[in-house]
């Protein structure tokens, strides 16, 4: 072990990279730990419309990879060091904090932990194996392979139904399948939803099953009120359609099971990002939180760094 650093962040999404920010500028030692792409799921977002001050407008969409490479522009430009690999294990408790990679174990006085959420799996026999045959999560990475097909999105919130618009793009037809007879999305994207002629709805359904040998081309479709299952085929001539699920995320808080308090496997924090144990921090779409969106994951980011700091600066921990 050659150093201690004075702050870990796990996680290079919109908070961690905001917690860079803020820690390099206030001059703290700082680790940034990423084990795949930097943005977390907006590298993934086709269009941010929401983050205050984004470049979208009438002449311009900006999209999620965009804003993310202006802020890991940004925290690189304050000193911040970077690491590319995946924590395996973290040992929280004691003054010296240690996070374990593959190769190496890194210290710290303090951890920020910003490692967010994954989309949600149907959980229906078939969709595992027909991932990435007919069945996705990102429409932004997989929506141009169903040109003039059609395309079936699970989920009725905001981002089913802002991809279910994007999809039309591409698709023949785009039929949203929701659980419920209304939409949890709010009234400004359903009412751009539903003045979209490519976009169907298939209302009280749930799918229980994928089917297809090698591609998917067929699904099981349970009604929820009578409980009446039906099979829904792809049209002759395609030979396949796409379903994509977007009803939700999980938290990436398996690491950290046991040693922070979580409600349902999202990490508690006061307002100040504090978890239960002392110089350790949570930021963004891994806290326990009542909205998830770009703007509060920096938000959080920056208020961890500064509480980072000033516990630091007061004696409070190292
Ligand atoms: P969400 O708001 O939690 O919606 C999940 C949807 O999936 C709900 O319609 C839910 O149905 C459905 N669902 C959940 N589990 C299901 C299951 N097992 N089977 C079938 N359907 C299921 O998630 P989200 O849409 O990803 O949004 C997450 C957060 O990001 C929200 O706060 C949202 O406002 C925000 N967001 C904002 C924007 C924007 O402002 N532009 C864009 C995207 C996301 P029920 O409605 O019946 O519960």
């Amino acid at each position: 072990m050659d150093k201690v650093y004075d702050l870990i962040i796990i996680g290079a999404g919109p908070a961690g990279l905001t917690a860079g920010l803020y820690a390099g500028r206030s001059r703290l030692d700082t680790l940034l730990i990423e084990r795949g792409q930097d943005g977390g799921q907006i590298a993934i977002t086709d269009e941010i419309e929401n983050f205050p001050g984004g470049l979208s407008g009438p002449d311009h969409i900006e999209s999620g990879a965009e804003l993310v490479a202006r802020m890991t522009a940004q925290c690189a430009h304050f000193g911040v060091e970077r690491l590319s690999a995946s924590v395996s294990k973290v040992e929280l408790e004691g003054t010296i904090k240690r996070v374990h990679t593959r190769d190496k174990t890194y210290e710290a006085k303090a951890v920020i932990i910003a490692t967010g959420a994954l989309s949600r799996p149907i959980g229906c026999p078939g969709e595992a194996e027909l991932t990435g045959k007919g069945v996705s999560y990102c429409a932004t990475c997989d929506g141009a392979f169903f040109e003039e097909l059609e395309v079936y999105v699970v989920g009725g919130g905001d981002t089913a139904v802002e991809e279910a618009m994007y999809l039309t793009k591409f698709a023949r037809k785009v039929t949203i399948i929701h659980r419920r007879d209304e939409l949890r999305a709010v009234q400004s994207i359903r009412e751009r939803a539903f003045a979209n002629d490519k976009i169907e709805f298939m209302w009280n359904s749930v799918v229980t099953a994928l089917h297809g040998d090698g591609i998917l081309s067929a699904m099981t479709v349970k009604d929820t009120k009578t409980g009446e299952e039906r099979r829904v085929e792809a049209d002759e001539d395609d030979g396949m359609f796409g379903v994509f699920v977007f009803i939700g995320y999980l938290p990436n808080s398996q690491l950290f099971s046991g040693l922070v308090d979580m409600e349902y496997d999202y990490i508690v924090t006061d307002e100040a990002m504090r978890t239960n144990v002392p110089g350790v921090y949570a930021a963004g779409d891994i806290r326990k939180t009542p909205l998830r969106q770009v703007v509060t994951a920096c938000a959080d980011g920056a208020i961890a760094a500064m509480q980072v700091e000033h516990d630091l600066a007061s004696g409070v921990i190292g």
